[in-house]
């Protein structure tokens, strides 16, 4: 019997599971409390698909046989909540499309390095061959590939928020890159969070894989209080693993049963230690799936790097300018400092979502020869600096700390973006924030 489908929040994954449903001849309806972009107006109109904005109707959703909620809306606002009263499932784009495809999915999350493990397990596979997609965060809708494309495998990056309304959904193979805090506005701690970022395993068989980071505490944690049973394949850049991967010496080495490939990390190109886990979650992932060894090396070592996570932008009578707007966290900064030479100025601040500023202190004392600060409040990072480094300047926009940061800089000096803040005082996201720093440095 045809059901009646109700997607809350029109943007890339409702819009995406709302052409899904339509195709599978459900009724369905789409509601926005905000704006609709126009993109997807179109998008709904063309497929002959009803919404609204700027309201939620009632009536026109508490009918609903299932609800698609949008990642980005909290289980606390009054529609979800009255959903949740009525009983009404409410799941998540990722939860729908996947009972319309059997393709093989590798699924990643983490509090950091998700995109860019994506991204390059995805690079991999596919100059291997593989027909494959890349889907959630990142890109395309999945629902939407899956209504449209007919891929056989699906390298989906998944964050807390889309897990949380997930229930039969399995992973082939999942990967969890870290746990760290973050979003503990929408948590009840951390051990809400990290419960979340566990559903990744969830229904999980024997026959399923399981890739996660062995040197990350709050992982291993939670592995002993769990029986977990997918094969497990550990990273680490510590300790000598038996299958999964490692570093020793200057070599990373990939082992699944027989199969060991090594590699300099000086050939792979993403850089930095976090960069060395991401490549060698990505390449445990390829080795499961029997990529030739010659095709992976190949592949860590020409993939490009994705946009705004230590991204170089130009160099600039000597100075080198370094765009890692996505680091909105301290943890994701730490690792982009720790990736640099000395001689660097840091430009940082933002949104601070209850940031723990001392973890970068030893890496800012030893590197950080000059602080910008680029955001509304830099209140605390002048609290926890102002002794450390001798020069801390505020700007209000990103030509100002681009033009502050070149007149500071002398040749052989980096100027590094990585705010370890979200970007909404100044910027509309962090796109944008990192789009107008490159614009600012190539107008130099
Ligand atoms: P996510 O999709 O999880 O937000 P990204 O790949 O977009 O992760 O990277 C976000 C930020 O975190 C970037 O600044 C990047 O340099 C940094 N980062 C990338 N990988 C890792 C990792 N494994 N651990 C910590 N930080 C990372």
């Amino acid at each position: 019997m045809k059901k009646r489908i109700v997607i809350l929040g029109a943007g890339e994954s409702g819009v995406g599971s709302a052409i899904l449903a339509k195709k599978n001849g459900e009724g369905v309806f789409v509601s926005d409390f905000g704006k609709i972009k126009e993109k997807y107006k179109q998008k709904l109109n063309d497929h002959k698909i009803q919404w609204e904005e700027e309201k939620h109707t009632e009536d026109l959703i508490l009918n609903a046989n299932e609800i698609i909620k949008s990642p980005g809306i909290p289980d606390k606002v009054d529609i979800v909540k009255s959903a949740i009263q009525k009983n009404i499932p409410v799941i998540s784009e990722i939860e729908y499309a996947s009972k319309y495809t059997n393709a093989y999915k590798i699924c990643i999350t983490g509090s950091n390095g998700k995109t860019t493990t994506a991204t390059l397990t995805y690079h991999i596979l596919k100059n291997a061959g593989l027909n494959i997609g890349l889907a959630g965060n990142v890109g395309k809708s999945w629902a939407q590939q899956v209504a449209e494309e007919n891929y056989e495998y699906y390298v989906i990056e998944l964050s807390s928020f889309q897990l949380d309304n997930m229930y039969d959904f399995k992973a082939d193979i999942a990967i969890l890159m870290n746990i760290t805090p973050d979003h503990l506005d929408r948590y009840d701690g951390m051990q809400g969070y990290t419960n979340s970022k566990f559903r990744i395993i969830q229904n999980q068989t024997e026959e399923d894989f399981f890739i996660y980071c062995a040197d990350d505490d709050i992982t291993n944690k939670e592995i002993t209080k769990r029986n977990i049973i997918a094969k497990k394949l550990p990273f680490s850049l510590k300790e000598k693993q038996l299958e999964g991967a490692y570093k020793e010496n200057n070599n990373i080495n990939i082992k699944y049963k027989s199969n060991k490939l090594t590699m300099s990390i000086h050939d792979l190109a993403l850089k930095g230690q976090h960069n060395t886990y991401n490549s060698m979650a990505a390449g445990i992932a390829a080795q499961v799936l029997k990529i030739r060894k010659e095709d992976i090396r190949e592949s860590l070592s020409n993939f490009h790097g994705v946009e705004h996570r230590l991204e170089p932008v130009l160099k600039v009578h000597g100075i080198e300018f370094i765009n890692d707007s996505k680091a909105t966290n301290v943890n994701s900064t730490w690792y982009a400092l720790e990736s640099m030479s000395d001689n660097l100025i840091w430009i940082a601040g933002g949104i601070d979502k209850g940031n723990d500023y001392s973890i970068l202190d030893e890496l800012v004392r030893k590197k950080v020869k000059a602080i910008i600060c680029l955001g509304t409040d830099n209140a605390k990072i002048h609290k926890v600096f102002d002794n450390t480094v001798d020069t801390i300047i505020d700007v209000q926009s990103a030509s100002e700390a681009v033009k502050t940061a070149y007149y500071l800089a002398k040749k052989g000096d980096s100027v590094l973006l990585s705010p370890a803040c979200a970007s909404f005082d100044l910027f509309e996201n962090y796109e944008d924030r990192g789009n107008q720093f490159k614009q600012a440095v190539r107008d130099l």
